[in-house]
């Protein structure tokens, strides 16, 4: 028995160990050349390319029993429509859709977003806004245009796509991109864009409260130039045939029991050779993995890199991040109205309707699925991601509800419950660092601490925050830290 367990213990790579190997038993330790943490967009695509491209050996550890992140995919057992209600389409940057072939998944061109009528109304009064008027669909887009031309003119796409390698060291980063999207957009004269964009960044940056002081960096992370370039028709969007869950589900397969579920990491010891992780699972057992690299594919908040032994340089950088939380469901209601979507606008938007942004928490809108569907889709924002729970998120759905029945915008509940047919705490979400830490070099810093102490840092929060462009920051990240270690 002893010798077993030295021969498992002398195959380990020469991580400084503080972590007592004795207490595992050979089998419950996994080598490997990278551990990484989070099996979501960045940290599936991650495996698959390390294994696949670059020929590394890895185990993810994920938190859930499945991968795929903000994926959720629910099928209707009544009508058997597939509701992709977290990500919702692809599109292209650069060559990252060849990932999708690389892992044999079929996606076709997203036929559109539904037929409903929009209907605004104020969720804290609950009466309907007859007179709010949309901004006029050919101003928006041509301000849209407008903050496209400009951020590629200005080469600002560089500087943030995929990530933000190309952005200039602290006090050189462009003035423009430091300033908060009101004044942004009031400088280049595209006020108008904003209406129609804050839906699509509503999850995460609205969550961030006062939406017109959200620094243009943040916000850009959210609407991408990217993305504007899908958003204006210039690329098509893709959906995956089956629904978006399937891609990682194939992934799943592909990795087998390379991915470690329901687990969390309890502990870590990391040096410049290499690093170990104690990785606990839901029955309470534990795993040691011991690797020469680290990537951290979920975001770096204080609670997620808590178990991690962090040094006052790591803690002080990652606690300049703040962010924000979003929740997205499926509930069934009887008396939400058909074929419409229901848009959560402030009152005071009828007075000033490029300035449509709500007060945390709120509901974005209940949109029904269309035909003879029963479902609606909502999404949620909370400010302190700390607490802002499913339960609380639910209560906020319900209270929409409720005053907008009191109201009489729709009939009266009677005593009809929130029946949530699918739901996902999306939890933490973007990256708030304020103008002066950006200024102070917080970004310069984050990429000095790519690769130190063993430990690499991808995904949602630390790049443009699509799936693609995160597929493109990965690769990125990858080939640096694959170069590290040669
Ligand atoms: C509601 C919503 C809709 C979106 N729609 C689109 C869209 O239509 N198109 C698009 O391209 N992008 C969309 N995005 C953005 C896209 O989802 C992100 O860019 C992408 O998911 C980021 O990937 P990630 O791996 O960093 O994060 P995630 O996909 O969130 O993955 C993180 C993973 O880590 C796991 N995890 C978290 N904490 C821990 C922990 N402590 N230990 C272990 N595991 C942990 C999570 O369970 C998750 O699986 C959307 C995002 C949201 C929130």
């Amino acid at each position: 028995m002893i010798s077993i367990l030295l021969t498992a213990i002398l195959a380990i790579p020469a991580a400084q160990a503080k972590i007592n190997r004795l207490h595992f038993a050979p089998g419950d330790v996994i080598t490997r050349d990278v551990v990484i943490i989070g099996g979501g967009a960045a940290g599936s695509h991650a495996a698959v390319r390390l294994k696949q491209n670059h020929g590394k050996s890895v185990v993810v550890v994920e938190r859930e029993s499945n991968l795929g992140g903000h994926v959720n995919t629910h099928i209707d057992e009544e009508t058997g429509q597939i509701h992709d209600y977290g990500v919702q389409v692809y599109f292209p940057f650069e060559d990252a859709m060849d990932f999708f072939k690389q892992v044999n998944v079929t996606t076709y061109v997203n036929p559109g977003f539904g037929n409903n009528v929009n209907k605004f109304v104020d969720f804290t009064t609950g009466q309907a806004l007859p007179d709010f008027k949309a901004v006029d669909a050919g101003l928006g887009i041509g301000a849209i245009k407008k903050y496209y031309d400009l951020t590629i003119a200005k080469g600002y796409d560089k500087m943030t796509e995929p990530g933000y390698w190309g952005l200039p060291a602290g006090k050189d980063i462009p003035a423009d991109l430091l300033l908060p999207i009101g004044e942004f957009v009031k400088k280049y004269d595209i006020e108008p864009m904003l209406q129609m964009m804050y839906p699509s960044t509503g999850g995460d940056v609205a969550s961030r409260g006062n939406f017109a002081q959200v620094m243009t960096l943040t916000f850009m992370k959210d609407f991408p130039t990217a993305w504007a370039k899908a958003y204006l028709g210039e690329v098509p969007m893709y959906r995956v045939e089956g629904g978006n869950q399937r891609l990682y589900d194939k992934i799943a397969a592909l990795l087998g029991s390379d991915v470690l579920y329901d687990s969390l990491i309890e502990e870590s010891h990391r040096s410049d050779s290499g690093v170990e992780v104690v990785v606990i699972n839901k029955k309470g057992e534990r795993k040691l993995v011991v690797a020469r690299q680290l990537l951290v594919a979920v975001p770096p908040s204080r609670e997620n890199l808590l178990p991690f032994d962090r040094n006052i340089r790591e803690s002080s950088h990652f606690q300049k991040a703040k962010y924000g939380r979003s929740h997205t469901g499926i509930i069934a209601n009887t008396k939400l109205p058909k074929d419409t979507t229901l848009r959560n606008m402030p009152s005071a938007a009828v007075q000033h309707p490029l300035y449509p942004f709500l007060k945390l928490p709120f509901v974005l809108s209940f949109s029904h699925y269309g035909s003879t569907s029963k479902l609606f889709s909502l999404g949620v924002s909370g400010e302190n991601y700390t607490a802002f729970e499913v339960e609380e998120a639910q209560a906020t759905a319900q209270r929409s509800l409720e005053i907008i029945s009191k109201a009489g915008t729709i009939p009266p509940l009677d005593g009809e419950p929130l029946k949530v047919v699918a739901w996902s705490d999306h939890g933490v979400g973007g990256f708030g660092v304020s103008p002066e830490d950006m200024r102070n070099g917080w970004m310069t810093e984050m990429n000095n601490l790519q690769g130190y102490r063993s430990t690499w840092y991808t995904g949602g929060a630390l790049a443009a925050d699509f799936t693609t462009t995160v597929w493109k920051f990965n690769d990125q990240v990858l080939a640096r830290m694959v170069k590290a270690v040669r």
